[in-house]
């Protein structure tokens, strides 16, 4: 990766920072747009851009562009991208939004703050154990199934409670709310107003836990009128990826 001077930038960067720059005031009109709809402040809600198969010369670039809080789902792609950030200030917040192994929990814990696919109580401990190795503090968000398949990652609603609990319990972890990824063929406007009752049963074990993330680029309009204060939205910013990496 070339390194991004304060200089002038070449004409490839330039050319990418401008592509970037357009998706981004593009993104952040919708969420505007769908604060104003609702009747919502749009400092509630935190844009996460989720640079899955993207260089960190990408991130680099929208971290210029005033973005500070990045999103990837795989550790073996997040650990060296998010190393090979560390010198921006503001420091980046990274936030790890896929599917996740008890195995990475000792590398995911020392690069991201935030955890959004805590689904079960074995990842509760290992993500606990390892943060306090590390000397750490891990948000993390309980992760919902919204069609209780377990496919894409979630813990049935009904397991939901115990699950904040853990969390809530666990030292090196802070319970920040919860997190869901719209079902395939349910209509996202139920799903996400499924997710924000469910929200109130995180809130009743711990009333600050007040995060949720919902939305991605398809549906973020639907996830912002149900009450999300965090979008993950990787291809409406980035565009498209190779079909292999969802
Ligand atoms: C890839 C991914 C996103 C971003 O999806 P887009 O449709 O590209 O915006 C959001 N959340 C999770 C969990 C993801 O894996």
């Amino acid at each position: 990766m070339p390194a991004e001077d304060d200089g002038p930038l070449a004409g490839e960067s330039a050319g990418r920072r401008a592509e970037l720059a357009a998706s981004l005031s593009r993104v952040r009109a919708r969420i505007a747009d769908a604060c104003a709809a609702a009747g919502r402040d749009s400092r509630e809600v935190t844009l996460i851009a989720v640079t899955k198969t993207f260089p960190a010369s990408d991130v680099r670039l929208l971290h210029g562009l005033g973005v500070l809080d990045v999103g990837e789902n795989r550790d073996q792609e997040a650990a060296p991208k998010a190393a090979a950030c560390a010198d921006l200030r503001p420091a980046l917040s990274w936030h790890f939004v896929g599917q996740l192994q008890t195995n990475k929990c000792g590398s995911v814990v020392r690069y991201a703050r935030v955890v959004h696919s805590v689904d079960r109580p074995r990842l509760v401990a290992a993500l606990g154990a390892q943060a306090r190795r590390a000397g750490r503090e891990i948000t993390c968000l309980v992760q919902v199934s919204l069609d209780d398949q377990p496919g894409r990652g979630g813990a049935p609603a009904g397991r939901l409670a115990g699950l904040a609990a853990q969390v809530a319990g666990e030292r090196g972890l802070l319970l920040g709310g919860n997190m869901a990824v719209a079902p395939l063929g349910v209509p996202p406007r139920e799903a996400f107003g499924r997710l924000a009752a469910l929200a109130a049963d995180v809130r009743r074990v711990d009333p600050r836990a007040v995060m949720v993330s919902a939305g991605m680029s398809a549906d973020l309009e639907e996830a912002v009128a149900a009450g999300a204060t965090h979008l993950r939205i990787g291809t409406a910013l980035l565009g498209g990826r190779p079909g292999l990496f969802r």
